[in-house]
């Protein structure tokens, strides 16, 4: 029996109506037949195709999963799903509503340390979901469920396809309750949503506040990711203690779990090698998995810097950073953001020149937890590089800011234009004016084409259809022109 605690204390939520599913291990997927469930499903849901959307920009990004571990086996009824709001097909077509799932699963031998791994099953049953689309993670879930889904799916259908995958992937998972809240104006809409996030805020802290306490040197071992080749072939996240993929979903702690579940699935283990470059982050080791991984497309990764050979980029980043070539500096937005950027476009164009898995200097995606790394694009001169960012988004990240530099970092209200930019930041005397600029004025970097090398940092000779990888020493890797 549950003990029947408030899940929150700050705010009294509606009562919503109870479901319970078959907990029998055999009936996990049981009634799901008609439902496409696998990676073939990863995909987007476009304007004009999707029946009901769930969180999203219209709400500002305020929607929200958050997965936790109960400490007793009370606290949980396994199989028990709340609904609060109407269900899917009480919605008119192209509804779009703030939207909550908060899932509280028990274990005996469950550790707090799996719990982002366990969370990453929930998330799948959003992306391998035929007819589901999922952009963003954590506190700014976007979802979009098709029309032609519609018929035969219901939120009760996903929360039992988020159960039975969080079993299926982790067996020490064995009870798992959802309340699944559709916020209407009459259950609470946004407010509610607000005030129920500002409640699991902390907890989300405390796990991040672990990932802190390790670098990457610490480490010997990166991981790495495939999920998105489904969308982007040469694409591969690298997943390090202060690389968070931008998608959100997983840190590394849960890139190792993963891994230790399921060596042979998605994600893969990356031998961290010699370090090349501290300061840009470059690794050997990185360097090898990725050209395996990209069918032999990236040759070097520089793990700290959106300039020079960034990481790639599938499509689905919360964030963004991008070169300035007038102003020399890096500027950062955020897929909620929709005005323009110094670029002279808004996210929404700088994500569809980027996506796809190619490596674009001058672009990298990023998650929210990323920029506030302190690694975080060191090799171009981190925050003392950075000129750029909506209001909001320096806000959000504002603890991690340098405070000699915080009030000189331009926002959409300082100024956009990249002129402008030029004599606000000369104004403010950003520290790029002294360390980058030449006689007080910008002078661009010349930037490769896409996939194209740096001329101060070849990829690396190619003899004989080999590669010489960085120690020197030909490797048995084929090249592909
Ligand atoms: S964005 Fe990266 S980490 Fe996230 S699912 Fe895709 S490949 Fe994996």
């Amino acid at each position: 029996m549950s003990t029947e605690k408030p899940w929150y204390t700050t705010v009294k939520l509606p009562p919503g109506k109870f479901h319970q599913l078959d907990t029998d291990l055999d009936k996990l997927f049981a009634g799901l037949e008609d439902v496409g469930i696998g990676p073939r499903y990863v995909g987007e849901i476009r304007k004009g195709q999707w029946y009901a959307e769930l969180g999203g920009p219209k709400h500002e990004y305020k929607s929200y999963i958050f997965v936790e571990v109960a400490k007793n086996s009370e606290e949980v009824v396994d199989g028990r799903v709340e609904i609060i709001g109407p269900e899917l097909d009480e919605l008119a077509p192209e509804t779009s509503l703030p939207f909550a799932a908060h899932i509280k699963t028990w274990g005996p031998q469950l550790p707090d340390d799996l719990l982002e791994f366990v969370e990453r099953g929930a998330v799948m049953g959003f992306l391998f979901t035929e007819g589901w689309g999922l952009v963003g993670a954590r506190t700014n879930m976007w979802l979009r469920v098709s029309k032609e889904v519609k018929p035969r799916m219901s939120w009760l259908k996903m929360a039992q396809i988020m159960r039975a995958n969080m079993i299926s992937l982790c067996p020490l998972v064995e009870k798992v309750e959802i309340k699944w809240v559709v916020a209407t104006p009459e259950v609470g809409g946004k407010d509610l949503v607000s005030k129920m996030l500002d409640e699991v805020l902390p907890k989300w802290e405390a796990i991040d506040a672990r990932t802190k306490q390790i670098g990457d040197e610490d480490v010997d071992n990166f991981y790495g990711c495939t999920i998105c080749k489904m969308i982007a072939p040469n694409h591969a996240c690298i997943v390090t203690p202060s690389l968070i993929p931008y998608c959100g979903v997983m840190s590394y702690f849960t890139a190792k779990a993963m891994y230790a579940v399921d060596p042979y699935g998605y994600v893969f283990e990356i031998p961290a090698g010699d370090i090349i470059d501290l300061l840009s982050g470059r690794y050997s080791g990185v360097d090898e998995a990725i050209w395996e991984r990209s069918d032999h497309r990236h040759r070097i990764f520089h793990l700290y810097s959106v300039i020079k050979y960034p990481t790639t980029n599938c499509g689905c980043f919360e964030a963004t950073a991008f070169y300035i070539p007038q102003v020399d500096g890096i500027g950062i937005t955020a897929r909620r953001y929709f005005g323009n950027t110094p670029l002279g476009i808004p996210f929404s164009k700088i994500a569809g020149l980027m996506s796809g898995g190619v490596q674009n200097h001058g672009f990298k995606g990023c998650s929210i937890q990323t920029v506030r790394q302190p690694l975080f694009l060191q090799g171009d001169g981190g925050w003392r590089r950075i000129v750029w960012m909506p209001k909001d988004v320096k806000l959000e990240v504002a603890d991690c800011i340098p405070e000699q530099v915080y009030d000189k970092i331009a926002t959409e209200e300082d100024a956009v234009d990249p002129a402008n930019l030029e004599v606000w930041l000369r104004e403010k005397k950003h520290p790029i004016v002294e360390e980058y600029w030449k006689d007080g004025k910008p002078v661009p970097m010349k930037i490769p084409l896409p996939n194209q090398p740096w001329e101060d940092e070849p990829w690396g000779e190619i003899e004989h259809g080999k590669r010489k990888n960085f120690a020197g020493s030909s490797n048995e890797i084929p090249f592909y022109q």
